[in-house]
């Protein structure tokens, strides 16, 4: 008889991601927008571990950036990530306790909530040892967050549906960005209301601009700058007409172009190269324009097991 090593602990990183676009079609019944957009994994990354604890218990600690803002009880949605994955895979036994330390901004567009609940969904593949496919895993992933998929899979890849839809995209090359974060949160269902009295009869949604696929495959950042796009940045400006002073202090800075990250309220800032975003950093965080400015570059990979 073989004896199983007991594994003491896992450890799981996963990025934040923008969207290169992000367009919305109209309010459906079930209250869902039809999306179509362009993810990219950028390299602001959440670290979720994860240890063995009494079946049923599921104990979450969180540390770094606004960890104050994180909730440590049942609304985790790394709770709401274990407590799923020990059902459906018949673990009453199962329990963890889920230490979560983060980076990427919390209520700010990036899909902090959905990356942490990815990893914590491969993190605890790995400690209970289930059978599972990254197939069935994202299929998970989909049933906690429309993020979460993406979140798995890293990278560039195209979304339809709720977002969860995904292809991956080819994308050549490394982009530049800075990142301004802003010292307010903003609701994402309050972006979307916004955006339906915004658009009170939108027929149709629109696709993904001619040229994003292209500008990817070919690695060209100046092209990719012209073909941004987000739908939802004019709600998200109207409800917070400060975001347009942080977006003019990047371009005036030199940024090639300026984008809402998501719902927002994070900037994200595309550089022309690695040189021009040390230098757009320093000038946006001199600006006193945002909380803080973070320089990153994408696209970089999904959920990963570091140990
Ligand atoms: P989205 O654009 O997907 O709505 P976001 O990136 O704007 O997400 P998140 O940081 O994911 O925002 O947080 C959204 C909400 O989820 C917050 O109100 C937060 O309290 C809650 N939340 C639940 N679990 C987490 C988590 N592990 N990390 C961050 N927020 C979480």
């Amino acid at each position: 008889m073989t004896e199983r090593a007991t594994t003491e602990w896992v450890r799981v990183r996963a990025s934040g991601k923008i969207n290169l676009a992000l367009r919305v079609g109209p309010r459906r019944d079930d209250g869902y927008h039809p999306l179509a957009t362009v993810f990219q994994a950028v390299s602001v990354f959440d670290d979720v571990e994860v240890r063995p604890a009494p079946a049923g218990t599921f104990g979450v600690s969180v540390t770094g950036a606004q960890a104050e803002l994180v909730p440590t009880d049942g609304r985790n949605l790394v709770v709401k990530a274990a407590r799923l994955l020990a059902e459906r895979y018949r673990r009453p036994d199962a329990g963890a306790e889920i230490a979560i330390r983060k980076s990427i901004p919390v209520t700010g567009g990036m899909a902090g909530g959905s990356a942490d609940c990815a990893a914590a969904l491969l993190a605890l593949t790995v400690l209970w040892d289930l059978d599972v496919t990254p197939a069935e895993l994202a299929e998970l992933g989909a049933l906690l967050g429309a993020d979460v998929p993406f979140s798995l899979m890293g990278q560039t890849a195209y979304g339809q549906g709720r977002g969860d839809d995904l292809v991956p995209v080819l994308s050549r090359g490394s982009y530049h960005w800075v990142l301004a974060f802003a010292d307010f949160e903003l609701s994402t269902p309050a972006v979307f209301a916004r955006f339906d009295e915004l658009n009170p009869s939108p027929s149709r949604i629109l696709g993904v601009p001619r040229g994003m696929l292209e500008a990817l495959a070919s690695g060209d950042a100046t092209a990719l700058a012209g073909v941004l796009v987000n739908d939802l940045q004019d709600a998200a400006l109207t409800l917070r007409p400060e975001l347009a002073r942080t977006m003019d202090a990047g371009l005036e800075a030199g940024a090639l172009a300026s984008l809402l990250s998501g719902s927002g309220p994070t900037i994200a800032f595309l550089a022309p190269s690695e040189e021009a975003a040390i230098d757009l950093s320093c000038e946006l965080g001199k600006a006193g324009v945002c909380r803080t400015v973070r320089r990153v570059s994408g696209p970089v990979h999904g959920a990963r097991l570091v140990t």
